[in-house]
Formats: structure tokens, C-alpha cells, sequence
């Protein structure tokens, strides 16, 4: 058998602080002349996503972007799926991308040539945790919550397959193959 066990990484405090401080550096990059356009990409940056835009003071359309990268693993196939198409035009509007966790960079940089190609007047990405450790693509971050180790991380938003997603802290995962009986 093989227990899951979660530390503490992050705590939901040190979380909070830190969106504080990116909320204001989101307003900092306004005024725009129509509603930002947030993307909320689904499903790990929900619980981000909502704690940042209610703490940002600038007129915002808050839309969803579903994209599946994962399967029940810890390793990312680089595969990236849309499950969620944006309801919104973005074209000649301002866009920033709100993101739970880089990685390899495989799904971000997939996403903004999704979003390039329809011709935003700017495009800015916003994420929570980057990882650069395993990194494999450049991607240009303008925004970011915490660099984090080589650790697979739960909570917050972030699942192992599909569990942990309402952690109120970010946890590192660790598989204890043998729990004492
Ligand atoms: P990338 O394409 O940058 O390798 O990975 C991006 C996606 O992989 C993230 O949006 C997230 O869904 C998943 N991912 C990458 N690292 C982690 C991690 O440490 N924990 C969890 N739960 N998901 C991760």
C-alpha cells in the first residue's frame, strides 16, 4: 500500500499575502481603455483566480479557459488538451492569463499561441507558482506568486488526480510505499 502524505508548503496565509501584493501589480499595469480580460484556466487556478480578481479594483471581464495537461500522474506528457473555449472575443482587448503552476512551460506556452493568434492588443501572464526546475520551454511570466523547488505540489486549486483541489495551503506531496503497519 502507498500513503499520500501532504506537508505543509506554502501556508493559506503566506498565500493571501502574496495575492495582496499581485492585485496591486495588476492594477499597476492599468488603466486600460475597455474591461481587463482575466482568463481564469481551468480547473487548477479557481481557487487563485477568485482570491486575485475580488482583490483587484479596475473594471475586469473574468472568463475561463478549461485545459486538461494531466492524467492521474505526477508527470506532465507535455499533451495539452482544450476542454473550455473562452465565451469572449479578445481581439485589440487586454488579456492576462491567471495560471496555477509553470512547469516544463508546455501548457502555457500552448495556451498563448492559442491566445496570440486571435489578436489581443496585449497579452500578460499572471501565475501562482512557477517551477523552473523542469522547465523546457521559455515562456515570458510577467507576473508570479512564489518560485518553487522541484516539489510536487497539491492544494489551492492544484489536485493529484483530481483530490487535494480544496487544500486552503499549497502542500508538497510525498508517496510513503511503506507506512508502517
Ligand atoms: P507544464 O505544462 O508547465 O509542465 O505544467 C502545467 C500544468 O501541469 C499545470 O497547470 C498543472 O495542471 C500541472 N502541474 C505541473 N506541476 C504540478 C504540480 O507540482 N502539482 C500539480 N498538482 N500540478 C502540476
Amino acid at each position: 500500500m502507498t500513503n499520500e502524505i501532504v506537508d505543509t508548503y506554502l501556508s493559506g496565509e503566506q498565500v493571501l499575502a502574496r495575492i495582496d501584493e499581485l492585485a496591486q501589480a495588476v492594477m499597476a499595469l492599468g488603466p486600460f481603455d475597455k474591461p481587463l480580460v482575466v482568463v481564469c484556466v481551468l480547473k487548477g487556478s479557481f481557487m487563485f483566480f477568485s482570491d486575485l480578481v475580488r482583490r483587484v479594483d479596475l473594471p475586469l471581464n473574468c472568463v475561463f479557459l478549461g485545459v486538461s495537461s494531466y492524467g492521474g500522474t505526477t508527470e506532465s506528457s507535455g499533451a495539452v488538451r482544450l476542454t473550455h473555449d473562452l465565451t469572449l472575443d479578445i481581439a485589440n482587448r487586454d488579456v492576462l492569463v491567471v495560471e496555477d503552476i509553470v512547469d516544463t512551460g508546455l501548457t502555457m506556452s500552448y495556451l498563448l499561441g492559442i491566445l496570440q493568434a486571435r489578436n489581443p492588443k496585449s497579452l500578460r501572464v499572471c501565475t501562482m507558482l512557477h517551477k523552473p526546475a523542469r522547465k523546457k520551454v521559455e515562456v515570458a511570466l510577467d507576473l508570479v506568486g512564489f518560485v518553487i523547488d522541484d516539489v510536487f505540489v497539491v492544494g489551492y486549486g492544484l489536485d493529484y488526480d483530481e483530490r487535494y483541489r480544496n487544500l486552503p495551503f499549497i502542500g508538497a506531496m510525498r508517496f510513503d510505499d511503506h507506512p508502517a503497519s
